[in-house]
């Protein structure tokens, strides 16, 4: 009787899964062409923390084959569990002290927030002979709880970080501050683009300014208006998040 009622409640939460990914799929299509975009240029992520792996995989077997994950230890226990076929890469603040354990099992990490973070995380990447693309984290909010560095700072660490050898620098995420309304999030999401394309201009070596990661459940619209290449869903396609 247990079983089955197990069987029956994991079948409903797939039927879900299905049933939210493929509006947040249409969503985001609907928001590229409405923004005069090419569908194609913006990328949907599924975010994947505290989501057991049976329905994880249920996405990917849907298409959702970039997946983010917020921290080391849960990426890497669910791991083995997850199938074949996908890309993912960590979105959650790194300690310097976990960038051994993630080096070479992420795609990219998107979350480097400081110059020393992308040191240890070259070094790393070299002690395993491969290159981490990264994203530069920028808390274009200036909000004090937020992780990142500051906007006047980004194209200066820029420098300074593609400079280090074993880490390649692929773009821009940022988490704007909660407590702003739908108007100023866009606000935000339009500085983010202004400094992706003022860095992009700069050209600079190793630099290959291609991912500019903003958006979540509740303003990827918003994201995509202003020039996400890549938006980070998570509630909008799995539900709300139940921490244990
Ligand atoms: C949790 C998380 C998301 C997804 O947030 P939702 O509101 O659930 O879509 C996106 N980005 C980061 C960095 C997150 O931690």
């Amino acid at each position: 009787m247990q079983a089955q009622s197990y069987t029956n409640e994991i079948l409903h939460g797939k039927q879900r899964v299905e049933e939210c990914w493929k509006r947040v799929r249409f969503a985001v299509e609907e928001a590229a062409i409405r923004s005069g975009r090419d569908p194609s240029e913006v990328r949907l992520m599924a975010v994947t923390k505290t989501v057991e792996p049976v329905y994880i995989n249920h996405a990917i077997s849907l298409g959702a084959t970039l997946i983010g994950e917020n921290k080391v230890q849960e990426f890497l226990g669910k791991k083995p569990e997850l199938t074949g076929g996908y890309e993912a890469h960590l979105i959650g603040h790194l300690q310097t002290n976990k960038v051994r354990q993630i080096v070479g099992e992420v795609d990219v990490i998107q979350s480097v927030d400081s110059v020393r973070l992308a040191r240890e995380i070259g070094k790393c990447a070299e002690k395993k002979g491969v290159v981490c693309d990264v994203l530069l984290e920028v808390n274009i909010g200036r909000d004090p709880d937020k992780f990142g560095i500051m906007p006047d700072a980004a194209a200066e660490t820029a420098c300074e970080i593609a400079e280090i050898p074993g880490v390649r620098v692929c773009g821009l995420m940022t988490v704007p501050p909660l407590d702003a309304d739908l108007e100023k999030t866009q606000r935000f999401f339009s500085n983010m683009h202004q400094l992706f394309i003022d860095i992009s201009k700069k050209k600079i070596h190793n630099i290959d300014m291609r991912i500019l990661s903003m958006g979540m459940s509740g303003d990827y619209p918003q994201a995509i208006a202003e020039g996400a290449t890549l938006v980070r869903v998570g509630t909008a396609i799995f539900g709300s998040r139940n921490y244990r």
